[in-house]
Formats: C-alpha cells, sequence, structure tokens
C-alpha cells in the first residue's frame, strides 16, 4: 500500500481528484477543508450524505502527520478503512474487536509514518498510556465523527465522549473537526462547549437532501399499502420502521412471504442474529431490512433506495434522521410513510407512561406536535420539515406528495358536522375508527354492544368512504375542532369552542383536502408513478450493463471480503455504464475512479465492457 507521501503538502483540489476521482468539492467542503489544512479547528454541521467524510481525510493527506480519527461504531470504521485502502490511502483502525497481534501491527505502521488515517474508538484513545504514545508521533489533525454523541439529550448519547475534551489541552496546537448531522441548536451548542471548540469556526450546510422524495400516505392498511409501494421496486436495498418487536416480526414474514429478501432487526434478537442481518444487508444488493429504531446509526450503505415507516416516528428529528438513511450515495430515494390518527393516542401514552419528569414530557408532547404538523401539512413537505430545522426554502420543492399530487380544498362543512355530531351522540368516548363505523352504518360487534345503530347518526355518511373519514377526522383534531388526549385512550371530545359552535350552527364554512375515493387510490398515485429511480433515465442498453456491471463489482467485492459499496458506488457504475468508456483515459474521467481504482480494476473493468458489447 503506498502512503501519500505527507511532506508534499500535496493541493486538496488534485488530491480529491487523484485519490478520490472527484472532479469539485461540494457544497462547503472546499472552505472546510482550507480552514483545516490551515490549521484551523471547526465543527462541522452537514446532512447524512453530504460529505463529511471528505472534511476530514482530505485534510490528513495535505497536512504532515497521520490523522486520528474518533468513531463511535465498529462498523462505521470498518467501512471507512476499507473504502480507503481501496482509494489506495492507507489507514487502520484501532477498537475492541482487534486481536493482540493486529493491534501491534498497526501501531508498528503508526510509528514507522506509514498511515495517513488512524481510526479509533473513544475507549480506545482514552485507555491507559494511549494518548502518551499518541503524542510521540506527528499528527494531522483530529476528527470526531457523530460528535452528538457527547450530548446527553440525544439518543446516541456515549459517555466516553465527554471525556475528549482532554484533546484540547493535551494536543493544543493540533486541529480538531467535529461532525454531525444533527442540526439542533440545543446539541450544537453542548457539542462546542463539551468538546472546547468555542474557538473553531462552525459550518452549516443547508440539511435538506433534494434527491429524497417524501410521500405520505393515509393509514388504511399498512400492510397492503407497503406491498403496493415495493411491487415495483423489487431488488433495491430499503430500510421498513414499525414501532414495536412484534410489528416488526410480522411485517418482516409478510414481506418474506411476498417474495422479497427481508429481514427482521430490533433490540429483541441476540446479537449474532442482529449481526447477521446487518452482514446480509450491506453485503447483498436488495436486502429490506424491516427494524425499530434500534436500527440506526452505523447504517452508512450509500445505496438504500427507500426508507418506510409503518408507523409514525417520535418526532420530526427522528423522522429526518431515520429517512436520511435514504439516498446517501445523492441518486434519487424515497421516504414513504403512511400516517393516521390511529397512531397519536398511542405515542402520547409512550410519553405519559414514561419515568421522564413533567418539563421532559412536555418536551416530547411538543416534538410529537411537530410531527403531527407535518403530517397534515397542505403544500409542501419539504418546506414544513426544513422549516422544522430552522431553513426556509426559496421554493416548492417538486420532489414530493404534496407538490405532485397536490389535493383540491373542497368544502366539507356538511360531513364535519355529521362527524362532529357522532363524536357527541356517542358520548365523546370513541376513537375515529369506531366513529366512521357508525357514520358508515356498519353492523360491528362493538357498535350492536352498544347500541349504537339505534342512534339517528347510524349510516348518515355514505358520501365518503373509510378513508376519506378518517382523513376528515384527523384534519378535524388538527385544526382543533376535535382533541384526542392521553387520558382518553384516544377517545375523541370537542375541542375550542369558538370553534366548534359557529360550525355546528352552520355559521362557518370549513373547505378541508380529501383524498380521492378507495378505488382511484389504490391506482399508483402521481408520486409513486413517476417515482424517483436511479435507472429511469436510463436507455434500456445501459439499463443491461449497469446490472453486468453490478454482476461485476460483487464478484470483485466478494473475493476480497468487502461490501459492493466501496468498490464502486452504483453512481460511478451508472456512469460508466451510459458512458461506455474506451480506455483507461475515458474511464479516469468518471467521477468515483481514483488513481488506485483506476489501477486496481481499470484493466477487468474495461473488459467486462467489452465483452457485453460482442
Ligand atoms: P456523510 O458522512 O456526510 O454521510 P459521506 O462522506 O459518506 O457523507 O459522503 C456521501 C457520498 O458523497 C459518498 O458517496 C462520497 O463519496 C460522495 N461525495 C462526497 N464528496 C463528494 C464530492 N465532492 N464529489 C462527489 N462525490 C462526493
Ligand atoms: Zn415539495
Amino acid at each position: 500500500m503506498t502512503a501519500v507521501p505527507s511532506d508534499l503538502h500535496p493541493d486538496p483540489a488534485e488530491v480529491l481528484q487523484r485519490v478520490f476521482g472527484y472532479a469539485a468539492f461540494r457544497g462547503p467542503q472546499a472552505g472546510i477543508v482550507a480552514h483545516v489544512v490551515a490549521g484551523g479547528s471547526a465543527l462541522v454541521l452537514m446532512p447524512t450524505g453530504g460529505g463529511k467524510s471528505l472534511c476530514y481525510q482530505i485534510p490528513s493527506l495535505c497536512r504532515p502527520g497521520v490523522g486520528v480519527v474518533i468513531s463511535p461504531l465498529i462498523a462505521l470504521m470498518q467501512d471507512q478503512v476499507e473504502g480507503l485502502r481501496q482509494t489506495g490511502v492507507s489507514a487502520a483502525a484501532l477498537h475492541s474487536a482487534l486481536e493482540g497481534g493486529e493491534a501491534a501491527a498497526v501501531w508498528r505502521q503508526l510509528e514507522s509514518g506509514a498511515l495517513n488515517l488512524l481510526y479509533v474508538s473513544p475507549e480506545r484513545l482514552l485507555s491507559p498510556g494511549f494518548l502518551d504514545r499518541l503524542a510521540a508521533l506527528p499528527l494531522a489533525l483530529f476528527a470526531i465523527d457523530e460528535a452528538h454523541c457527547v450530548s446527553q439529550w440525544g439518543h446516541d448519547f456515549r459517555p466516553e465522549y465527554l471525556q475528549l475534551a482532554v484533546l484540547a489541552e493535551r494536543f493544543a496546537g493540533i486541529p480538531r473537526i467535529a461532525l454531525t448531522a444533527t442540526a439542533d441548536p440545543r446539541t450544537r451548542d453542548e457539542i462546542r462547549e463539551r468538546l472546547r471548540l468555542q474557538d473553531g469556526r462552525v459550518f452549516l450546510a443547508s440539511f435538506d437532501r433534494p434527491n429524497i422524495r417524501y410521500l405520505l400516505r393515509d393509514k388504511e392498511d399498512a400492510r397492503s399499502q407497503l406491498l403496493a409501494f415495493l411491487a415495483d421496486r423489487r431488488g433495491e436495498a430499503g430500510i421498513v420502521y414499525a414501532r414495536s418487536r412484534s410489528r416488526v416480526e410480522r411485517f418482516a414474514a409478510d414481506l418474506q412471504a411476498a417474495g422479497f429478501d427481508a429481514v427482521a432487526y430490533h433490540a429483541g434478537l441476540s446479537s449474532e442474529a442482529r449481526s447477521e442481518a446487518l452482514l446480509r444487508f450491506r453485503n447483498r444488493s436488495g436486502v429490506i431490512v424491516v427494524a425499530t429504531i434500534a436500527f440506526g446509526m452505523g447504517i452508512d450503505k450509500p445505496d438504500v433506495r427507500f426508507v418506510a415507516h409503518v408507523d409514525l416516528p417520535k418526532s420530526l428529528e427522528a423522522y429526518y434522521q431515520e429517512t436520511g438513511r435514504a439516498g446517501r450515495d445523492g441518486l434519487p430515494a424515497v421516504a414513504w410513510m403512511v400516517h393516521g390518527s390511529g397512531d397519536v393516542p398511542q405515542l402520547r401514552r409512550f410519553i405519559e407512561d414514561s419515568e421522564a419528569g413533567e418539563a421532559q414530557k412536555r418536551i416530547e408532547h411538543g416534538k410529537l406536535d411537530a410531527l403531527i404538523g407535518y403530517s397534515e401539512a397542505s403544500g409542501c413537505r419539504r418546506r414544513v420539515l426544513l422549516r422544522h430545522f430552522g431553513e426556509e426554502l426559496e421554493q416548492d420543492c417538486g420532489n414530493c406528495d404534496g407538490c405532485l399530487e397536490p389535493q383540491q380544498l373542497s368544502d366539507c362543512t356538511v360531513m364535519a358536522q355529521k362527524a362532529l355530531s357522532a363524536v357527541y351522540r356517542t358520548g365523546a368516548r370513541f376513537g375515529a375508527a369506531h366513529l366512521v363505523d357508525v357514520l358508515l352504518g356498519a353492523d360491528t360487534a362493538r357498535i350492536r354492544e352498544l347500541g349504537h345503530a339505534s342512534l339517528s347518526v347510524h349510516g348518515i355518511g355514505g358520501e365518503l368512504d373509510r378513508g376519506q373519514w378518517r382523513a376528515l377526522f384527523r384534519q378535524l383534531v388538527a385544526r382543533g375542532f376535535l382533541t384526542s388526549d392521553a387520558e382518553r385512550r384516544g377517545g375523541l371530545a370537542f375541542g375550542d369552542d369558538a370553534l366548534v359552535r359557529p360550525l355546528l350552527r352552520g355559521e362557518t364554512r370549513l373547505e378541508l383536502r380529501l383524498p380521492p375515493p378507495a378505488r382511484e387510490r389504490r391506482r399508483p398515485s402521481a408520486g409513486e408513478r413517476s417515482s424517483a429511480r436511479p435507472l429511469q433515465e436510463l436507455p434500456a442498453d445501459a439499463q443491461q450493463r449497469f446490472e453486468a456491471l453490478r454482476q461485476w463489482r460483487l464478484e470483485q467485492a466478494r473475493s476480497q471480503g468487502v461490501p459492493p459499496y466501496v468498490v464502486f458506488h452504483d453512481r460511478t457504475l451508472i456512469e460508466i455504464a451510459s458512458r461506455q468508456p474506451n480506455d483507461e483515459a475515458e474511464l479516469a474521467g468518471v467521477a468515483g475512479v481514483g488513481q488506485a481504482k483506476l489501477e486496481r480494476y481499470g484493466a477487468s473493468l474495461l473488459a467486462a465492457l467489452r465483452e457485453l458489447g460482442d
């Protein structure tokens, strides 16, 4: 392996091209790299897939000494190290999974100056004697990845991260760069304070993920809705998030029965079963992981094409993080979610039943409100999402259900009056599901038991179907005509009197957006039909070439025991499939083909392409 000679002080743009095969920096990367190369410290806030790694990898190659990267998860370190080795950069990792001899070998490399980058777990870094040993070496920088792990409020808190403040004193002259995809101001301030980065510059990138299409659906039957969504997505890698372990098991079984390569993942499984699932997801193509939120950090697979929520996540922050695992490679991806008012009371109950104090519970309820606001928003979803993180979009995004499938407002005054009457006549105790049954004149066991068939409101709602009524109830809740609080276990009651009375008296009109009738909903909607797919734009013969290149990549990856995406990203293979380079010079012009990969794979790749042409 050839370490890039560090005494040459190469130019960052030249390293970007030669080593990584990219023609230009993206977003704030250039500024960050220049700042750190010049010896400055920084806090970098950039979304998942934004390109954080290069912000410390390139300075490590441009400054003398080794770049030390602190990373919380072994899987993340291994992928990074493997990816770097593929580009010809000399990198290694020190963590608890190494055998004694392996660690000694890494130290020998370090002390002989052969390493450009060292990945280390915080436990290792802080173990006795480690920092002393490091201090004897020339160091390019410290990078603290997933820096939000210092925040006690986040769900990824790692106590050892707090001790990383020691780096500020012990290594005062060495630049430190902390990186995270968590954007909220509180976490940001905590990171700066706890890692003593007050003097470092803050680089804040846009948190928009333009390649992710947000599609929200009214929840009717999550299972068949999911299967319909996936019907023409066979072979794509994705994540399905469900609320509970039992739901995870059930959805995974449903997908398997429908012929998908699906695997369940939750905290109740043995650690072997979990790493087996993770390995399958990483190393095979087209695997769907059905998971609780236990499946999260450490997933840096770049070609996840969809993230589907069959239950509401906990908050808009969680939603953003979870959906953010789609499309890290920048190619089109979909964040799909079914949502219904049925989820909300249960989430409220979780909060109430938790051990948190009153103040914390209020925060949690507020977070849930923000999520409901997002899912009930009309118009562009992305605007609502980004506004929550303090960012204003100049125009509608054109890549969400609000933009692609605008729903017409219609006069719902009479229907809303009927819905409110149903609430009133049944004693303001029931949830939307039962109320809709009453309105539709259903003959359920519950209706018989309660005698609700004899109410005047029974069967007066034939003008809408079940899904439309449910959407109407949800909007009445979202607008304050009805309330649903935790104590009533999902039962709906009248909301603000000043709203309800005039509506019942017919003094105000109410316009709402209703979904189309069920018959039309079963057809793929505009958002799904035109659904962004990486290969969509490619002509058929290029698609065939891409498939063949994928097969070629799989063989390369298998023979080296690495995940396919460290060999080349889909993005690179797609470009090769459409440009059909004839020789190494042309191949070198493809994004993601640096010098080392050209030398290692060029001949074999060109041969594979030529074979296809024959
Ligand atoms: P993050 O750590 O912020 O989630 P990564 O560092 O993994 O993101 O980068 C995401 C993807 O973008 C990777 O495939 C990476 O190779 C690619 N990438 C990063 N910077 C550039 C660039 N300047 N030009 C082209 N691709 C880039
Ligand atoms: Zn939009």
